[in-house]
């Protein structure tokens, strides 16, 4: 085997100076056309991100780094504990006077306080960045990247990084049987493997000695926690949120609220009663058949890139569909939840080292669905061995015996499975809703709780700077609140809560009673304490006036605010302290570098070196934020950052707040409510969906796989516990997750595997649920069945991922060097190992088609690109989204879908609950496509432009844009009018169903020939070469020298 992580292909460094820049150099095989250069040529140098037309940022409102603010400063006081000052709010519209600050006699030396912990420099970061460079997958068995490893000062547990996988057989822990099924699950809390549960009856002696205060925190939380406290009263957890119909066992196909966005048609799987109606399936009947099948004609061509140069479909790129037996296939979970980057899994680790592929799944498992089945059972039916949930790909060796599909134990059916709640059959078990459903939630009974589900708590923790005032942010949040506060998920346990700071910290008293909102400043930040605890946060419904009497009042506040210091740290201890009893959710919005307490950070971004790939600061420069988020998630608490920032904000650092303690980081640079009408929409839209979309409690996520595969690294927002366990103190609709896999033992005598993820969470409503997604594949033993079950878009998804860590532990040029080669490596791979006639030009499978332009868009991408101006903070966003998105989302970001929309028709178009819908094609992102009498749209995920040429038609202007006359098209135009014309009623038909398949809600910006937008517009041509980057041709040709070699 070659050695871990030495890339085989000796053209890494080649790869990466070509993609630096030695473009012209390369001579121009390929030219564009003349359309190109006269659009590019006036764009380019201000290529800068979506604001690039924004004003700038407002550097005279900046606040000084280093002086302390008068005020605070002289407060003296002598008091060294708790400096609380109580001020009464004045009511509405009025300024607070706020009471002489008191601080502690330390505070004189705060000149030294603001300095945080500063870890070592990047160099010395120990090992991490002597990973080898230049390829993910030269021996995939390579020791786990060095996944979140680049905060060098937290080691050991606190690392959010898998240990070796070598523990994971330890699933099969628990082989006591008990007859009481009841029993066999009590304690035992759904995700946990039997070694790791606690407060079980029938504990092995070996589980005792296992991680059991992680489990307590997880699954338990903090101290309300007491195992007698649930064990004794069962039914404590039941009790809260609405009652759930009680049919034990019962069964019920509930559309979850909520679920809008989403058209019934994406759902391809069966779900609802229906499905049940089918002749009884089990795949033991089925694996036999499994081979045999061909794929469709189509994906068994060989295609030289080189000739054919359009492979990009019209329509948007399906997923591979797993070459399975159609009655497997049909109950296979939707690929949208739940897929793989190779849906034919190698049958050896040897086999798969050969692919030089990727192995990895692809999760979005807590997307809103349109209809989901919710099992209401008093037994959820588990494998005794590894703790697998019963699913379609088990199988029924008679009516009293199932097999594990995952460890091949042999289960015996619980007497209250042999009853179909839904056909109200006794003696079918292969009919239960768990066996014909690949994703399903269950209702956990109280057995799985250690501690009654918590209620939904929400805090929110508000920068309230003279920066913060000046972006006029505050405004619309509240009013966003208040707009939206009938809304937050929850139920009558719901509590919110509110802080404020700049160079203190304060806090709202809303307690019931009050006549008016209480403001309580600390001034203290070098110890944060919480004054009044019970009273801050509050019930929502009881002390609903006094919260909206805060938001109305809120804005307006701190309007004559001279304070320009930003005691984040402090704050986030504060918000942190409050929140532990119970776990909830932080939302914090900041505005600038956090510069004095805990936390305080420095400038540290170097304007010339944007467009480098090397010297720039990606990691963390304390390990402060990820300290705090590691204590959040042990107390069931995530932290959401909402940025809104003109000036460099070290995202790198602050970022950890949220990666770790399973948050979501939102970035709005050069925020302003005035001068940025299109971010102020922008933020609006967010905030609606994050306010209102669903959300999970006290989560914990685990993902098991069949004997012989194993999982080793993880990637998204969280933290991993013990060995699998992800901890998701919070978890919500629009994360996505990966993680990869090798194969460790061979699977020689299987033709099937699975993969199942459980994620147990408490809901808004207060109950305990566990969500299942099980996936099924088969197993081959050719080279090129790998290939051809190769899924293209789940492995640039994955190899993204990988990229990202790369940067942090090596650098961006290697991980640069990593992309490049992953093509090289695995079309080399395919060249030599596969065809059998060595054919000139670039061949490839018919299932890799898209690879090396995916690659090339990747490279093209925020988070990777070089050779362009990219703010430091805006490819650390870049970043975090690759970590954090669902692939079908990251995919758009990445690979944007270009239409021409000046002429779209009925033809071939969709009917949708009596809309017609049209299906413009999907065109090559190349400027060659575009045309100056045309207008195209560009569906860029979380938003979208649309391009209106110089000569567009009059009828498109007038029918469509509303407007007399191309030079009256506004500079900003963010909205279609809504005419009453054929053309309008098109355009906007097709808009919005665009829009209806994504949770958030993309802002369309109407670009004009000389917009400054119209570069971000251009830049996504990943096709087109650009100063700092080879045109897509260039490209194939640099792979197909490195190939062929
Ligand atoms: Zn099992």
């Amino acid at each position: 085997m070659s050695q871990p992580g030495v890339p085989s292909s000796g053209g890494a460094s080649t790869g990466l100076q070509v993609q630096n820049g030695a473009a012209s150099s390369l001579g121009s095989p390929y030219v564009n056309g003349p359309v190109q250069n006269a659009l590019m040529s006036s764009q380019v140098s201000v290529s800068q991100g979506y604001n690039s037309q924004l004003p700038g940022p407002y550097p005279h409102l900046m606040p000084a780094k280093t002086s302390l603010n008068p005020v605070s400063a002289q407060n003296n006081y002598g008091g060294s504990q708790t400096v609380c000052t109580l001020s009464n709010y004045q009511g509405p519209g009025q300024t607070l006077n706020r009471p002489p600050m008191v601080s502690n006699p330390v505070t004189t030396s705060l000149h030294s306080g603001p300095v945080p912990r500063m870890p070592p420099p990047t160099s010395q970061i120990p090992a991490a960045t002597s990973m080898p460079s230049g390829s993910f997958l030269a021996g995939v068995n390579l020791p786990p990247p060095l996944n979140w490893q680049y905060s060098s000062p937290s080691t050991g547990s606190q690392t959010n990084h898998c240990p070796h996988p070598s523990s994971q057989p330890s699933i099969s822990g628990n082989t006591n049987v008990t007859t009481n099924h009841q029993h066999v699950f009590s304690g035992d809390p759904s995700l946990q493997n039997s070694c790791l549960k606690s407060g079980g009856t029938s504990n092995t002696s070996n589980e005792s000695m296992v991680v059991h205060n992680s489990y307590d925190e997880i699954e338990g939380g903090g101290f309300l926690a007491t195992p007698q406290l649930t064990n004794k009263n069962p039914k404590m957890g039941r009790n809260v949120g609405y009652s759930y119909p009680s049919l034990p066992p019962g069964y019920q196909n509930t559309p979850l609220p909520g679920t809008t966005g989403m058209p019934p048609s994406s759902l391809n799987y069966p779900s609802g009663p229906l499905a049940f109606n089918q002749t009884p399936v089990g795949a033991n009947h089925l694996t036999a058949s499994v081979h045999g099948l061909s794929l469709h004609p189509e994906g068994l061509r060989v295609i030289n890139l080189l000739q054919e140069r359009s492979m990009l479909p019209t329509t948007p790129l399906q997923p591979p569909v797993p070459n399975l037996h159609e009655d497997i296939q049909k109950l296979n979970c939707n690929p949208e939840l739940f897929r793989c980057t190779l849906t034919s899994i190698p049958q050896t680790q040897a086999l798969l080292n050969k692919a030089k592929l990727p192995l990895g799944l692809l999760l979005h498992p807590f997307k809103d669905l349109v209809q989901l089945p919710v099992v209401t059972s008093s037994t959820i039916v588990r494998c005794r061995s590894c703790r697998t949930y019963i699913n379609p790909f088990v199988s029924f060796l008679d009516q009293r015996r199932w097999k594990c599909n995952l460890c091949y134990r042999v289960n015996d059916v619980p007497e209250e499975f042999m009853y179909n709640p839904l056909t109200r059959v006794y003696g079918e078990p292969h009919r239960r809703p768990e066996v014909q459903n690949a994703t399903i939630e269950f209702m956990a009974p109280s057995e799985y709780m250690l501690r009654p589900p918590q209620p939904p708590v929400y805090l929110f923790v508000f920068d309230v700077s003279h920066n913060a005032v000046e972006t006029g942010y505050l405004n619309l949040v509240c009013q966003s609140l208040l707009d939206n506060l009938d809304l937050l998920p929850g139920n009558t346990r719901t509590k919110i809560g509110f802080i404020t700071f700049d160079s203190t910290i304060h806090f709202y008293s809303l307690q019931e009673g009050l006549s008016q909102p209480q403001m309580l400043i600390v001034s203290d930040i070098e110890d944060v304490f919480i004054p009044m605890p019970e009273n801050l946060l509050v019930n929502l419904n009881e002390s609903k006036e006094l919260v909206q009497d805060l938001l109305k009042t809120l804005p307006q506040m701190f309007t004559k605010t001279l304070e320009t210091q930003s005691a984040l740290g402090p704050a986030l201890q504060a918000a942190f302290k409050l929140m532990s009893p119970t776990g909830g959710r932080i939302s914090v919005f900041q505005t600038q570098l956090p510069n004095l307490g805990v936390g305080a950070l420095k400038p540290r971004e170097e304007p010339n070196q944007r467009s480098s790939a090397k010297e720039i600061h990606l990691t963390p420069s304390t390990d402060f934020y990820k300290k705090l988020a590691l204590d959040c998630s042990g107390q069931q608490v995530a932290v959401d950052l909402f940025l809104l920032s003109g000036q460099y904000s070290d995202l790198a650092s602050l970022g950890c707040i949220s990666r770790y303690s399973a948050g979501s980081v939102y970035y709005y640079p050069s925020y302003h409510h005035q001068h940025n009408p299109v971010q102020v929409q922008k933020l609006q839209k967010e905030l609606h969906r994050y306010l209102t979309r669903k959300i999970g409690f006290e989560a914990v996520m685990r993902i098991r796989c069949t004997k012989g595969l194993s999982i080793h690294t993880f990637h998204g927002n969280f933290f991993v516990r013990s060995t699998d366990l992800l901890s998701l103190p919070n978890v919500n609709p629009d994360a996505g997750y990966a993680v990869q896999m090798s194969v460790e033992e061979n699977l020689t005598d299987t033709q099937l595997v699975s993969f199942q993820s459980a994620l147990l969470y408490t809901s808004s409503k207060g109950e305990r649920r566990i969500r299942v997604h099980t996936l099924c594949l088969p197993v081959v033993s050719t080279l090129n069945e790998v290939f051809l079950g190769a899924d293209v878009q789940a492995i640039s998804g994955l190899l993204a991922n990988m990229a990202v860590d790369r940067c942090i532990t090596a650098s961006l040029s290697d991980a640069r060097d990593a992309l490049v080669n992953a093509v090289i490596d695995s079309l080399s791979a395919y060249r030599s190992l596969v065809l059998s006639n060595q054919q000139p030009g670039l061949m490839v499978p018919f299932s890799l088609r898209l690879f090396p332009l995916f690659v090339l868009a990747l490279l093209k991408q925020k988070s990777f690109q070089t050779g362009t101006n990219t703010r430091l903070d805006e490819r650390i966003f870049a970043m975090c989204q690759v970590k954090n998105q669902p692939l079908v989302y990251f995919m758009l970001t990445t690979h944007p879908s270009l239409y021409r929309v000046d002429n779209l028709s009925d033809e071939g178009a969709l009917n949708i609950n009596d809309r017609t819908i049209p299906q413009p094609p999907i065109l090559q992102l190349s400027v060659e496509k575009l045309s100056r009498d045309g207008a195209f749209l560009m569906d860029a995920g979380s938003v979208m432009m649309l391009w209106v040429g110089k000569n567009c038609g009059q009828n498109f202007l007038n029918h469509v844009l509303g407007v007399q006359n191309y030079a009256s098209i506004p500079q900003t135009m963010t909205d279609l009018p809504e005419l009453d014309t054929a053309e309008s009623a098109r355009t906007i038909a097709f808009i919005s169903w665009l829009r209806e398949q994504r949770p958030f809600f993309p802002i369309l910006y109407v670009i004009r020939d000389e917009s400054p937008i119209k570069a971000n517009f251009l830049q996504n041509m990943v096709e087109d070469r650009t100063e700092s980057a080879l045109s897509y041709y260039e490209f194939l040709l640099h792979i197909q020298q490195q190939v062929n070699k």
